[in-house]
């Protein structure tokens, strides 16, 4: 079974998530923005095994912890799409711009792509490219337990900002209308900020992409 826990961390309160596979304790970290501290207590009092780092999207407070963890542990950086290259690139401006602890931009050990799959102990969650908050923007989805991590392209009640560079607000629409939808309305959700909702509670309620 696919486990996960949900850490909000920087002063943006970015969700970050541990998941793991149950069976062989190994686990990966989606989006280690920051307060590494704080996240790798959390993997050692669960007792898991490190094993990767995912990312959804290169903005400062989803990966800004991203290539000290790497370094520091020699772990893998799964993700995202070449797209968010530029972001990467731009981690230490970012890290300043926000008052962030420095960062470090870093080379993924593997870009992700629209239909991809990727793989924690016997766990394999299906990667779907949903570009609009950021060109390289991508999304975890675990159907064996109907969740998905969405980072920052929904959220309950609201979707994500497209006034970066290269933010594209219709892109993120079709995003969410053709690939997150979908995965079906009993999809459980976690977004990048705030509390988890549902892909039909969203559907039905989020005054952006509502009767979509
Ligand atoms: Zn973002």
């Amino acid at each position: 079974m696919l486990q996960y826990l949900t850490v909000p961390v920087t002063q943006f309160q970015q969700n970050a998530s541990i998941v793991w596979c149950d069976a062989t304790g190994d686990a990966a970290i989606i989006d280690p923005g920051g307060d590494l501290g704080v996240l790798l207590e959390e993997v050692g009092r669960l007792g898991l095994n490190l094993k990767a780092l995912w990312l959804t999207h290169a903005h400062i407070d989803h990966a800004g912890g991203t290539g000290e963890l790497a370094q520091k542990l020699g772990l893998p950086i799964i993700g995202p799409e070449e797209g968010d290259q530029f972001w990467i690139d731009g981690l230490p401006q970012q890290s300043q711009m926000f008052g962030f602890p420095p960062a470090m931009s870093f080379t993924p050990t593997r870009w992700l792509h629209d239909g991809d799959t990727v793989q924690i102990g016997n766990e394999v969650l299906n990667v779907r490219h949903c570009p609009g908050h950021t060109p390289g923007h991508v999304v975890f989805h675990a159907p064996q337990i109907d969740r998905a991590f969405v980072g920052d392209v929904l959220f309950a009640g609201s979707i994500g900002r497209t006034d970066f560079p290269k933010g594209n607000h219709q892109q993120l629409i079709d995003s969410i209308t053709q690939r997150l939808w979908p995965m079906g309305d009993q999809t459980v959700f976690i977004p990048g900020h705030g509390p988890e909702s549902t892909f039909g509670r969203e559907r039905r309620t989020n005054p952006y992409v509502g009767n979509t």
